[in-house]
């Protein structure tokens, strides 16, 4: 059986993260070596590998993730600037080989979440 991966094992809190949202298809987190003040992850409960091995059946799913930054963003007070990016793949720095979004924004802090806002 092949071992559950990293993002999986935080959802089913076998491993402990900063959640800051959830819902029945994603879960968003703060990332542990944050590039920017507001460094987000948009992972989707289903373990899809890389964003290339998503198909025809993943679109609304696709679709949700990138409205879910989107909220998470104005959540944090930055939705007037922030970036989105996935990795794909190795050589294009992917480390987590389950799909995530990052949310970066260079003002503004995730602190502002609590338990609370969920
Ligand atoms: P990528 O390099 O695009 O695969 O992004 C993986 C991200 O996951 C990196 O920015 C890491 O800092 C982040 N990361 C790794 N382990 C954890 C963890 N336990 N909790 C939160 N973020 C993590």
């Amino acid at each position: 059986m092949t071992e559950n991966s990293l993002f999986t094992r935080i959802i089913n809190r076998e491993l402990a993260a900063d959640i800051i949202y959830e819902d029945e298809q994603c879960i968003v987190i703060n990332d542990i070596a944050p590039q920017a003040p507001v460094h987000m992850l948009v992972i989707p409960r289903l373990p899809i590998a890389k964003l290339a091995d998503a198909n025809q059946d993943d679109r609304s799913l696709l679709g949700h993730l990138m409205w879910v930054a989107g909220e998470v963003a104005r959540m944090a007070g930055v939705s007037d600037a922030f970036r989105v990016v996935v990795n794909n793949g190795k050589a294009a720095g992917q480390t987590v080989f389950h799909l995530h979004l990052h949310v970066l924004a260079n003002k503004g802090s995730a602190e502002i979440f609590s338990e609370g806002n969920l």
